[in-house]
This record gives structure tokens, sequence and C-alpha cells, in this order.
């Protein structure tokens, strides 16, 4: 761990404007949470890293302006004080009698913040990348798993297999991160997809591809069987596949340490638990006779962030409603239900009553199928505010602050184990999400209150 520092030094060799640069920063726009960067922030609002390789990081730093800090609340289309909105909030969510909490695209403190709103009202909670992160929650209830960290990954596997996926294409960095700039001698392997162009060029790596076209289910079903030790020969249909996988299968045994990576993301839905379930019992069989285990490539816009404190803060996962027993009298105070409690099925079937959407990372609008009646409260992005305010009626918006933008915080790494750090680059004049959802719950309990107080 370090300490990030903040410099008010000369312009960055790249940028011809005066900046703050914010030395070991920790890039917040994906689950890689690259920690080795330089973040300028000029006189102008703006932000930029300098000689970045990031297209992501790139895009995400386009969406901050120099006016984000006058950027103001708004409700039904109107431009309003914080007090205001926070009152205009709180009243939706009294009257809800089963609000869907959903984004939830926010760091560790303002998931913490958001459960007990959750629970004062009887909220139900999905992520933005809920379709992406619960078959692997499935696959880990059903099975179990065996996973890694990116510190072993880039220490000991000499034999990496990438199940349908490329990794640059949604974490840029994956390659330069993980693997880049050790002496490892190393095996990568490409299996139902071409190899990533990425992870050409790595020194001691060689780079190979497997059955680039073949059906993803027939694959890990072969692979499944020789990893339990059926014989190739015996395999009738596929004979081709089944030599290939045989032959990766061999490799497996005689390194020294595997790492099978996958996307959940990448994979196709909506049986992808089948799949995840599949790569993690070949991984459990590797174990009899060496080291395997999965890395799975996932957990963007503080999604393992929710996930994670909602199942240490509840014992449940995301897709779970809670609900405190006094204020939906008869329910349960705690539900999790993976398939029921998707957003898009809620709004689709009309089972909520009111959406509070929260997107502090990128401007990522609220479901486009949303019903213009149903009330939406959006804690999100500055960039957020105009599409808030066309909506008109029956919208609340409250800006609040990037976490590693113009906050701290705190987001678990990619591989689950590792909590970051992060500093603001900016520090525009923005609350973040813990200190909204915390007046917010105030506000709810009085109005709460001063109901059952009415005779
Ligand atoms: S790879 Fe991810 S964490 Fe690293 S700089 Fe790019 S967006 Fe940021």
């Amino acid at each position: 761990m370090h300490s990030p520092s903040i410099d008010p030094s000369p312009p960055s060799p790249s940028a011809t404007r005066a900046a703050a640069l914010t030395r070991d920063w920790i890039c917040p726009f994906c689950p890689l949470l690259c920690d080795d960067l330089v973040a300028a922030c000029h006189d102008d609002g703006t932000l930029d890293v300098p000689d970045t390789e990031c297209s992501r990081l790139a895009n995400a730093l386009a969406h901050y302006r120099a006016t984000d800090a006058q950027c103001g609340c708004v409700v039904d289309g109107n431009e309003v004080d914080l007090d205001a909105a926070l009152a205009s909030a709180a009243r939706l969510l009294a009257n809800a009698r089963r609000p869907l909490f959903g984004g939830l695209a926010t760091d560790v403190a303002g998931a913490r913040a958001l459960y007990p709103l959750a629970a004062a009202c009887g909220a139900i909670l999905d992520h933005l990348h809920g379709d992406a992160l619960t078959p692997a929650t499935l696959a880990l209830q059903d099975r179990g798993s065996l996973f890694t960290t990116l510190s072993e990954v880039r220490a000991r596997a000499d034999l990496l297999v990438f199940f349908g996926c490329q990794p640059s294409r949604r974490y840029p960095r994956f390659f330069t991160r993980a693997l880049a700039g050790t002496e490892l001698a190393r095996e990568l392997v490409f299996i139902g997809c071409e190899a990533d162009p990425a992870a050409a060029g790595l020194a001691q790596t060689r780079v190979g591809t497997l059955l680039a076209d073949a059906d993803p289910y027939d694959t890990l079903a072969l692979w499944s069987a020789l990893a339990e030790g059926r014989d190739a020969a015996a395999l009738s249909h596929g004979a081709d596949a089944a030599t290939a996988l045989a032959s990766l299968q061999d490799r497996i045994a005689k390194a020294h340490y595997t790492v099978v990576v996958y996307e959940p993301a990448a994979l196709p839905s909506p049986h992808a638990a089948l799949l995840i379930e599949a790569l993690n019992r070949i991984v459990k069989a590797a174990n009899r006779k060496t080291r395997a285990a999965c890395l799975p490539l996932g957990g963007d816009d503080g999604a393992l962030t929710a996930n994670q404190t909602v199942t240490w803060l509840s014992g449940l996962p995301l897709r779970t409603r809670v609900s405190m027993p006094a204020r939906v009298t008869g329910s349960a105070p705690l539900d999790h239900d993976p398939y029921r409690y998707r957003t898009a099925r809620l709004l689709a079937e009309r089972e909520v009553d009111a959406l509070l959407w929260i997107a502090s990372f990128a401007p990522q609008a609220w479901p486009a199928s949303l019903d213009p009646a149903l009330p939406l409260i959006v804690l999100g992005h500055p960039a957020l505010a105009e599409a808030a305010r066309a909506r008109g009626a029956n919208t609340v918006f409250v800006p609040v602050a990037t976490p590693g933008i113009d906050s701290g915080g705190h987001l678990f790494r990619v591989d689950g184990t590792v909590v970051m750090p992060l500093t603001a680059a900016r520090g525009a004049a923005l609350e973040p999400v813990a200190s909204i959802a915390a007046k917010l719950n105030e506000r709810l309990s009085d109005l709460l209150n001063s109901r059952e107080d009415q005779p």
C-alpha cells in the first residue's frame, strides 16, 4: 500500500494548462484499480492521465467538466437546493411499498449507507451489472470455487487459460498489470475465441488458441470429462476437440500453476452459471494433482464492492430484498432471489413502485424501459443532470461525487480480496453517495415517524 500525494506541481509533459498532479493515483473506472498512475487536474476542472494507454480511463475522464461543481439538484424538471431535493426524495420513498435500489454504482461507504435506507423502506437491491454478477454467485453457492489473486497470477501462473474472453477489451491494462515485466516463462491459451492482441509481445510468453469457434457448452462438457480422467479416445463426439482438450489437460498436469481466466459478462446468457460451474469443477479436479485456480474478471462500476458489502451486512448477496419487519408486516426481513429480483424483470412486470438509481462512476442512465410515471430518484454523476431534468415529473436528481475523482473511498479489486483506498484527484464540491444516503435516511425516518404520530 502507498499514500498518494497531491502535488500542485508544474504542468505535465503532455499538458499545456497548469495542473495539480496526484501521484500513485488509483483509477476507479474498472475493477483492476490500477495504482501506478499520475492524475492531472487542470485549472478548468478537467482531468487527464498523461501518457496513459488506457482508452477506458480516457473515456471515463472525458465525462468530467469545469461546471460539475455547480451542478444542482433537480425535482420535476426544476433546479432546487439539496434540502428540497432530499425532502422530495424522502416523500417518494415513504410513499413506496416496494422500491428498487438499482445501479448501485458506488463504493464501500456508499453501499453501507444505502443498506439501512433500504431496510427502512423495504427495498430490493440489484446492481447495474447484476446479470453478470449473478451467475458467478449461483455457481459459488452450488459448488464453491477456487479462485486466485492478481499477485498470485503475476508471481506464479505459468499456464493461463482464457475461456471465451479477450481481457483487454473490457480491462485494457490487464496484461500490463497482471503479466508484464516479469521473468516467468508462461503459456497463454485462448479457448473459444481468438487470442487477445494485447497479449502479443509479452516477454517469455507463448500464446495459442484452441477451438476458437466451438460451442462453449460442448467444449466444457468434453473438457470436464477429460479433467475427470476419461480417455479422449473413448469420447465419441468431437474427436478433434477431444484431442485438443486432452493435450491441454496434459499441459495443465505439467504446469506448476494454472489459472483459468473468464469474464462472466462475456459468457453467453442466460445460463452462464452452468459454464462457470463447469470451469470451477475442472479447476477443482486439476487440484488433485497440481495447483490451479480461476480468476473471474468482473465487478465493474462497484458491482463487486456492492456485492461484498451487502453480503457482509446481511449474509446474502445482491438481488436481496431488505425489509424491517415492522415496515412491511408479514414479509421476511431478508429475501434473496437471483431471478425474481432482477431489475429488468421487476420493471417489466411492474413489481416495484419507485426506483432509486445510483450511478457515481459514469453517467449510466436508468433503464430506458422505465415507466415515466414511476417515481425515480437519481444519485448520479453530474453528467446525468440533463437527462433527469428532461424526464420532468416524478424525478429527483442529486449530483454525487465519483470516488477517486471528487471524494476518497474504497473499492474491492477484481480478485475480491484486496480493498483499495481511493484519493480524490479533483475534489469538486460534490457530496459522496454515503453522505446523501445518510441524510435521506434521516429525512425518511422523520417522515415515517411523523406519520405514525398522526391520529
Ligand atoms: S485498466 Fe481499468 S483501472 Fe486500469 S487505468 Fe484502465 S480503466 Fe483504470
